[in-house]
């Protein structure tokens, strides 16, 4: 069966509006160069924060932006009273660092939940901002009632946005986690072994029926685009048939990781208010 996210946005969204109509929010999103797939991302947050009523201002950097600009800018909306979340869109051209710019954000304004202090709440357990994807991928395991705890759990893919701090949430969930990457020896192994089987790559159909055990929970976090525009997750559909749930691509993880950010803005915002 294929699972969806709208139902899990629109909860959120509700949530979202209510919490904006009791505490004034604002997102600044640091943007540099003309990415077009940043581009989509940054109209779909423009778009919800229109929904929900949340005010966001983008700053539209030039490619050939310095480093020390850009420093400057994040300074300043660290110090802005007004500017509850921060975030600065991926990828950034090579000549700036990355690293060094998302953890000059202020951690109480680090909306994306990747600041090295809020990784490292995430690893104790803590309360607090969690990086968006992840989390809408918990969310949708549980929204759907799939038992984690005990579970073979087998992610592929470690990134720092995605696997690598779901490996961590899916831990503090008790599964027993397997994280892979493009060095694991025996892929399709590890794959098979899975209860629940999370793919966040970036090839088109690259987890095939045969990777796949008979009755698994597939969460397929990939965008790919086929020859024919058509949006495609990692997953090919002969292998989410073999599935007892398999998110669908477009419409599942993608649709609720929007959402999720404004739920850590909201988190950022009733934190700040309380401390004040
Ligand atoms: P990324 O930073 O490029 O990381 C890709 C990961 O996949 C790396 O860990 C890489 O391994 C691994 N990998 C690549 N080829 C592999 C192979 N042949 N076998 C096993 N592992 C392989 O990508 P990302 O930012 O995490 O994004 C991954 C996918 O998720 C993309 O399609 C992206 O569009 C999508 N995404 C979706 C959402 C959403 O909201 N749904 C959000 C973010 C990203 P190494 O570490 O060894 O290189």
């Amino acid at each position: 069966m294929q699972i969806y996210g709208k139902h899990i946005r629109e909860t959120l969204k509700q949530r979202i509006y209510q919490t904006a109509r009791q505490i004034s929010m604002k997102m600044a999103v640091v943007q540099v160069g003309d990415d077009q797939p940043s581009q989509v991302y940054v109209n779909s947050i423009r778009r919800f924060g229109e929904e929900v009523g949340v005010a966001i201002e983008v700053y539209n950097l030039p490619a050939s932006v310095q480093q020390s600009q850009v420093e400057e800018l994040i300074r300043q909306l660290n110090n802005d009273p007004d500017t509850t979340g921060i975030m600065i869109q991926t990828p950034l051209p090579d000549h700036l660092n990355t690293s060094y710019l998302v953890n000059s954000i202020q951690p109480s304004k680090d909306v994306e939940g990747i600041h090295n202090y809020n990784l490292g709440k995430l690893i104790s357990r803590e309360e607090g901002v969690k990086p968006s994807t992840p989390k809408a991928i918990v969310r949708m395991l549980k929204e759907h009632d799939v038992l984690i705890s005990g579970k073979n759990v087998t992610i592929v893919g470690r990134s720092t946005i995605v696997g690598s701090p779901l490996a961590v949430m899916m831990t503090a969930e008790d599964g027993t986690v397997t994280l892979c990457h493009s060095r694991t020896g025996d892929l399709a192994a590890e794959t098979r072994r899975a209860d629940i089987l999370i793919v966040a790559i970036g090839r088109k159909n690259f987890i095939t029926a045969d990777m796949v055990k008979e009755g698994a929970v597939i969460i397929d976090a990939g965008i790919n685009f086929n020859e024919d525009g058509k949006m495609v997750g990692d997953v090919a559909e002969e292998a989410k048939e073999k599935a007892s749930l398999a998110s669908a691509v477009p419409g599942g993880v993608g649709v609720i990781t929007v959402a999720e950010l404004f739920d850590n803005l909201c988190i950022l915002a009733e934190s700040s208010s309380s401390h004040n």
